[in-house]
């Protein structure tokens, strides 16, 4: 029997549109990691982290995820590349959202990161408000199953 209580017990491998919303980390800055988990915590998602580019996307190709949010600004392989190279993955999990997190906010590096195959911009910092916000307007069937499997 399942435990409810325990809605991170299941494991980041089962997909499904049933299940809460799983998120992937990416950012080198493990401040900025832990605020974002604790953000998408208390929007009833199931995430997991990685702190660069290589592991993200290995993370990605592994499991499936809904949404994987993506530091721009990463040493060794920045998050455009790893959008670039998740994009090149094999079919379903090249199709997974990236949402770009950045400090730049220009015009110029909202078009970079669309050309780099992200599915959508925040900037930095983040607040939860604006986060949900845009979760509920682009992730697909987010606010059913955040009611679902609602915040501990
Ligand atoms: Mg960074």
């Amino acid at each position: 029997m399942e435990d409810r209580s325990q809605p991170n017990a299941r494991g980041a491998s089962e997909p499904g549109p049933s299940g809460p919303v799983r998120a992937l980390v990416v950012d080198d800055n493990p401040i900025n990691r832990r605020v974002l988990r604790l953000m998408l915590r208390r929007l009833g998602c199931v995430i997991e982290d990685a702190m660069d580019g290589a592991t993200a996307i290995e993370k990605v190709t592994e499991r499936r995820f809904d949404l994987v949010f993506m530091d721009c600004e990463m040493p060794m392989m920045d998050g455009f590349e790893a959008t670039r190279r998740i994009r090149r993955l094999a079919p379903p999990h090249n199709e997974v959202l990236v949402v770009a997190t950045t400090a730049y906010v220009t015009h110029d590096d909202e078009r970079r990161c669309y050309a780099a195959g992200m599915t959508g911009f925040l900037p930095k910092p983040l607040d939860r408000k604006a986060l949900g916000e845009w979760m509920r307007a682009r992730v697909p069937g987010f606010v059913e199953r955040s009611q679902q499997f609602p915040c501990m």
